[in-house]
């Protein structure tokens, strides 16, 4: 057995992000009632499904956990039921909570119904680009897979609130590709900030989250972000909203904008660009699947389309609705073809032809920076 031990696969996905990352004993009251969910999922719910006789103490077993989530959890229990009679082999056992020994490393498999292993969720806090638990499967797959002789397995990935199933099936190899990486990055890697670090026990010592946390105090060290400023709802005095606001204009907006902006010269487009490139390599770069959508198209021929639509039977009438005007373009028509100086005059024109045709909305109220005050 190696000298240098693998921590458990739970903690594999961070470590994945960052070498350096070390699991927190610390549990959330939320943790606590997605203890109890996962204890009546296997201790309970799915013997039942499997028919197996069951003694445990149901009401115990639930005390802070209310109608919604135990029907949260039935639904899915039977989801993967369903599943591993489907896709499971014929009189496989059902088998609950085991110890994977591993070559350096243990950890706690769920639930494994031959060729089925699977790894329960509360998903209380579920947002998808959080839950990337695919190392962790193949970590407990490598070993299921070399001690029984298999090629390949399908993993399970159950979140129990959203009611999702996330399936896939892993082969020996690419388990032990993610094994293999997680062995080298475990303690080398320096650390990297992400996604893990909320819940690493060593965020309050990490160098790497402090120089953030420097670099963030130096930028911004004038704006202090207001206490509401995740609930602006909550925001009912005029000055803590102004506050609010300059904070995210600031700090929020700029930032935004310099991610997203086409003609930033920070050359994050470029990189957002390479990414995209990589994958499109089959490179996959976790949380992320690239996308490909279509341009708008739009019709160039205006007259041509109308005509061809009667030759089909409408009307021009029955177009209308589809069809509109927006004043910037209109205009710029109308100062070219009138022959008119200034834009301003010939926008006065177009407001004038158009009025007697343009609806009267309400007026709408927002805010907008004044920084001549
Ligand atoms: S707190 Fe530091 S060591 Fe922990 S995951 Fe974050 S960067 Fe890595």
């Amino acid at each position: 057995m190696s000298e240098n031990k693998l921590p458990s696969p739970s903690s594999w996905p961070a470590l994945m992000q960052c070498g350096q990352y070390e699991s927190s004993p610390f549990e959330s009251n939320d943790a606590s009632i997605g203890t109890e969910m996962h204890r009546y999922c296997l201790e309970f719910k799915m013997p039942e499904l499997f028919g197996e006789p069951n003694d445990k103490p149901f009401v115990s077993m639930v005390k802070d956990v209310g109608d919604e989530q135990i029907e949260a959890c039935d639904t899915i229990c039977q989801k993967l039921y369903d599943e591993c009679i489907e896709s499971g082999e014929a009189f496989s056992e059902a088998r609950y909570e085991l110890e994977v020994k591993g070559p350096d490393y243990r950890g706690r498999l769920d639930f494994l119904y031959m060729p089925i292993l699977a790894d329960f969720k509360s998903g209380l806090d579920f947002r998808p680009h959080l839950h990337y638990h695919r190392p962790q499967l193949s970590g407990y797959a490598a070993v299921i897979m070399e001690d029984n002789c298999m090629e390949k397995m399908l993993c399970a990935e159950v979140f129990i609130m959203p009611g999702k199933l996330n399936l896939y099936w892993i082969t020996l190899d690419e388990a032990k590709a993610i094994a293999e990486s997680v062995r080298q990055k475990h303690g080398v890697t320096p650390p990297q900030c992400c996604q893990h670090c909320t819940m690493c026990a060593k965020l309050l010592r990490c160098p790497a989250v402090n120089r953030q946390i420097k670099m963030v105090g130096e930028l911004f060290q004038d704006l202090k972000a207001p206490e509401n400023i995740m609930s602006p709802d909550k925001i009912t005095d005029p000055k803590e909203m102004s506050v609010a606001l300059t904070f995210v204009k600031n700090v929020l907006k700029g930032y935004a904008k310099k991610m997203t902006d086409p003609d930033s010269k920070s050359g994050i487009k470029e990189r957002v660009e390479a990414a995209a490139l990589l994958m499109s390599e089959k490179e996959t770069i976790p949380y992320y699947i690239r996308k490909v959508t279509a341009s708008k198209r739009k019709v160039v021929d205006v007259s041509g389309a109308i005509d061809a639509f009667e030759k089909s039977g409408l009307q021009k009438k029955d177009l209308f609705p589809a069809l509109s005007f927006t004043l910037d373009p209109l205009k710029r028509i109308v100062q070219k073809c009138l022959g008119i100086k200034t834009l301003k005059e010939s926008e006065q024109l177009a407001k004038g032809i158009l009025d007697p045709f343009m609806d009267n909305p309400e007026p709408r109220i927002s805010m907008e920076f004044n920084d001549e005050q």
